[in-house]
């Protein structure tokens, strides 16, 4: 009998041939699925042809989630948990979870898979030997104090955001890091129109004035330069 545990697994972030093969196994292997929205990964698991009972785990029903389901691991059962894309737990619902899972001495699993922010960082050619993940900036509260932050970081800084507010969060960045900082916009990453432009802020600005940015983004954005270097 394997150890009862929660799993994390990674699923694509747009392109299906990024499934990994321990992910379909442990998929196939697990007493119960999580999914951040049940249609979503229905639809996955019936491309691998695999059927397994699936329960929503969202943002929402997080907090009233977690009991239930350290019991249940607690009880004998290995739990998956997938996101409807990329790493769960990485601006997806996850880490509540993990948390009460290890304050219960459960064993708690992530496999190793998609998500958007490393090739993101690798492919924008600026430095990611030391990197920092914002994830999603606030939207109103606390926008301003999380910007005026990262004016004073030396590392290279990791953002998702919406293509609604791309624009929005280039002109921002501009004004509290200068628009000659070096910056890079990856968009619909491992699918058909995958795109990265890196240059200044000045000139990312430019770009998506005249042409609207679509699909998924994550803006890289370099830290800023030693002395001497600017
Ligand atoms: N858990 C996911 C991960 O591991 O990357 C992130 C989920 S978060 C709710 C969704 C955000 O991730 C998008 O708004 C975008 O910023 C980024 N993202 C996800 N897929 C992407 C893709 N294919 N290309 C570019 N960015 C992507």
């Amino acid at each position: 009998m394997p150890e009862p545990k929660l799993i994390l697994v990674p699923t694509p972030i747009g392109n299906l041939e990024d499934m990994t093969l321990r992910a379909l196994r442990t998929l196939r292997e697990a007493d119960l699925v999580l999914a951040e929205d049940t249609r979503t990964t229905g639809q996955l698991l019936k491309h691998f042809e695999i059927s397994k009972p699936l329960q929503s785990y969202h943002n929402y029903n997080e907090h009233q989630a977690v009991a239930g389901l350290v019991q249940r691991i607690r009880a004998g059962q290995t739990v998956a948990l997938v996101s409807d894309a990329g790493t769960p737990g990485i601006s997806d619902p996850g880490f509540l979870l993990v948390r009460a899972c290890l304050r219960e001495g459960l064993a708690v699993e992530c496999l190793p898979g998609p998500t958007a922010l490393v090739p993101a960082l690798v492919k924008s050619g600026l430095p990611c030997d030391r990197f920092v993940f914002e994830g999603f900036l606030p939207h109103k509260k606390g926008r301003q104090t999380r910007l005026k932050a990262l004016a004073l970081e030396d590392r290279t800084v990791v953002l998702y955001e919406s293509p609604y507010r791309v624009l929005r969060c280039l002109q921002e960045l501009r004004a509290h890091l200068g628009g000659q900082r070096l910056a890079s916009v990856s968009r619909e990453l491992s699918k058909l129109y995958e795109e990265t432009l890196t240059g200044p802020l000045d000139e990312l600005i430019a770009h998506f004035t005249a042409k609207e940015a679509k699909g998924e983004i994550v803006i890289v954005v370099a830290g800023r330069p030693g002395k001497g270097e600017e």
